[in-house]
C-alpha cells in the first residue's frame, strides 16, 4: 500500500537496485535466449480485440510489487509481441536490435540528459557533435557540415525540407509561404514522409511533383525534363528529393546523376537515405550511394540498417548554418563574427524537439563495440540474405521475382501455374500473407507494386540463415496450396 510518500520513496529505492534491474532485464535476456533457437511462433495471431481486452480495467489506484508487474509483462505483452529476434521474422524495416544498444538504452534513461541544451548534457551534447562529425565524414561532407539526431527518417526529412524552405523563402518563417509557392520534386515511389512534409510546410500537397520511375528508380531524364518545364514557366523549385533505399523495393536512385543535375541547376538535393544511407559505411555497397556528398541534406536512420532500437534517426546537412536557419532566421551567427567563435553547441537550435533523449549514446557504444567494419559486415550480411531469398525463390516457377535486390529487401509474388489473372493473383497473395503470418511460422510484409499486390521480405535479422529462408519458401508454398485449393477451379 502506498499510504504516504515515504512508502513511495521506499519503493523507488528498492527498484533502483541491481536485483530489481535484473528482474526487469531478465525479460529481455530470456526473450533473446528463446528466440535465438528459433523456437515458438513468430507472432501469436491473437486478435487485436482479445489483446485489448486484457488491458481493460481502471487506472490502478495503488501500487503493485515489481515481481507481479514483471510477470504480467511476460504474460500480457511478450507472449503476443511480434518476435523480431526470431530468425523467421522477415517483416518490416525495424531491427532486431543489437543487445549492446538495448542495455545502453537503460543507461540513457537513467542519466536522462536532454541533449537540446548543452548545460543539461555536458558530455552527451559533445558526443552527439562528435558522432555527427563522424557520419558527415563518412558521407564526404566538408568542414562546416553538421546535423542532429532525430526520432527517425520522417522527422529528418521534414527538418531538411524546412531548411530548404528557409533557403528558398527566407521570409516564410515570419510571413508564411507566399506566391508563387515553390515545388518539391520527388520520385513516384518516395516514402510518404516527403509528400507529407510538403503539406505540413504549408506548400500544399500539390506542390510535391512525382517523377516517374524506371525499374523502381527515379527516371533522371524525366526529372531533367520536369526541371526545364518548371524553369520555362518560372515556377520556383525548392528541393529535389532522391531516395537511397526505396521503402518498397530497397532500390537506390542514381544519386550521382541527380546530384550533378542539382549542382548544375543550383538546386537543393535532399537524400532520403533513411533505409539505405548505411551503405556509405560498406566497402561492398558504397557504390550504391555514389555522389551522396553532393546532397545538401541527408536523412539516415541508424534504427534501420545499423540495427539500433527505436528511436535513432539522423539528419546530416552540408552546411550547419542552413540547418540553424531552418528554425530561426535570426540565428546568432548572423549578428556575431566568425562561425567558430559563436558556434551554438546547444542542439535544440537544430531540432524540432525540445527535451530530447541522448540516443546518440547507443549509436556511439555500438560503433565502439563493432566499429565501422563490424556494422558494414552486418549490413552486407543482411543484403546477402535478400540475395539468398531470391536464389531459393527462383527454384520454384510458382513465384515471380519483381526486381533484383539492391539491399536487404525483396518483392515477389505467387503466380502458381500463371493461369490466373492479376485480380485473382492479388487476392491469392493477400491471403497467402495473412495465413502465413497468422500461422506463427514466420512473418513477412506486402506492398503494392505497379498496382499489383505483392509479397515483400525485409531481412533485418542476422540470425536468419539459408535454412530459415528455405523454411519461408516451403511455408509459403504450403499456404499457397491451401489457398488455391480452397478457391477451387477457376
Ligand atoms: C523508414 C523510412 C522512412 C521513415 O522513417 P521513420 O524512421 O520511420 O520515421 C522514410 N523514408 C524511407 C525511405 C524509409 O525507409
Amino acid at each position: 500500500m502506498m499510504e504516504d510518500v515515504a512508502d513511495v520513496i521506499a519503493a523507488l529505492e528498492g527498484d533502483a537496485t541491481a536485483d530489481a534491474a535484473a528482474q526487469v532485464i531478465s525479460l529481455a535476456t530470456t526473450y533473446f535466449e528463446t528466440t535465438r533457437r528459433g523456437e515458438g511462433p513468430v507472432s501469436s495471431g491473437r486478435s487485436p480485440n482479445e489483446i485489448a481486452a486484457r488491458f481493460d480495467g481502471p487506472m490502478p489506484e495503488d501500487g503493485t510489487d515489481l515481481a507481479t508487474i514483471v510477470a504480467r509483462i511476460e504474460r500480457d505483452v511478450l507472449a503476443d509481441a511480434n518476435r523480431l529476434a526470431h530468425p523467421m521474422y522477415m517483416g518490416h524495416q525495424v531491427s532486431f536490435p543489437l543487445s549492446t544498444a538495448v542495455w545502453t538504452d537503460a543507461v540513457i534513461s537513467a542519466l536522462n540528459q536532454s541533449v537540446a541544451v548543452e548545460e543539461m548534457s555536458p558530455t552527451l551534447t559533445s558526443l552527439e557533435h562528435r558522432v555527427i562529425r563522424w557520419m558527415c565524414g563518412a558521407v564526404g561532407f566538408p568542414a562546416g557540415s553538421g546535423g542532429t539526431l532525430t526520432s527517425g527518417g520522417t522527422e529528418a526529412t521534414f527538418t531538411a525540407l524546412l531548411a530548404a524552405r528557409a533557403a528558398a523563402l527566407p521570409d516564410s518563417w515570419m510571413h508564411g509561404v507566399s506566391e508563387p509557392r515553390p515545388v518539391v520534386l520527388c520520385g513516384e515511389h518516395t516514402h510518404y514522409a516527403v509528400t507529407r512534409a510538403v503539406a505540413e510546410l504549408g506548400l500544399g500537397m500539390r506542390s510535391a511533383i512525382a517523377i516517374p520511375s524506371v525499374n523502381y528508380r527515379m527516371d533522371v531524364a524525366a526529372l531533367e525534363r520536369e526541371i526545364a518545364r518548371l524553369r520555362e514557366r518560372q515556377i520556383p523549385i525548392m528541393a529535389i528529393v532522391a531516395t537511397a533505399g526505396h521503402t518498397a523495393t530497397g532500390s537506390f536512385d542514381d544519386i550521382d546523376a541527380i546530384g550533378a543535375l542539382c549542382d548544375g541547376e543550383g538546386l537543393w538535393l535532399h537524400i532520403d537515405g533513411a533505409h539505405g544511407a548505411t551503405a556509405v559505411l560498406s566497402d561492398r555497397h558504397r557504390h550504391r550511394v555514389r555522389g551522396i556528398e553532393r546532397a545538401r541534406s541527408i536523412a539516415w536512420d541508424p534504427h534501420k540498417m545499423m540495427l539500433l532500437p527505436l528511436p535513432a534517426g539522423m539528419l546530416l546537412v552540408r552546411s550547419e548554418r542552413e540547418l540553424q536557419a531552418a528554425f530561426a532566421q535570426r540565428a546568432p551567427y548572423l549578428f556575431h563574427g566568425s562561425d567558430d567563435a559563436t558556434r551554438v553547441r546547444d542542439q535544440g537550435v537544430r531540432s524540432f524537439q525540445c527535451s530530447r533523449r541522448a540516443d546518440v549514446l547507443k549509436l556511439w557504444v555500438v560503433l565502439q563495440r563493432l566499429g565501422r567494419r563490424g556494422i558494414a559486415l552486418l549490413h552486407d550480411h543482411l543484403c546477402d540474405l535478400a540475395l539468398q531469398v531470391r536464389e531459393e525463390l527462383v527454384r520454384h516457377s510458382e513465384f515471380e521475382i519483381l526486381h533484383a535486390p539492391d539491399s536487404n529487401i525483396l518483392c515477389f509474388r505467387y503466380v502458381g501455374d500463371r493461369r490466373a489473372d492479376d485480380e485473382t493473383l492479388d487476392a491469392i497473395n493477400r491471403e497467402i500473407r495473412e495465413r502465413y503470418n497468422k500461422s506463427g511460422a514466420g512473418w513477412i510484409t506486402a506492398t503494392l507494386l505497379g498496382g499489383r499486390r505483392v509479397l515483400r521480405v525485409t531481412m533485418m535479422n542476422p540470425r536468419s540463415t539459408r535454412a530459415h529462408i528455405r523454411a519461408l519458401v516451403d511455408g509459403l508454398l504450403g499456404v499457397a496450396a491451401d489457398v488455391v485449393g480452397a478457391r477451387g477451379p477457376a
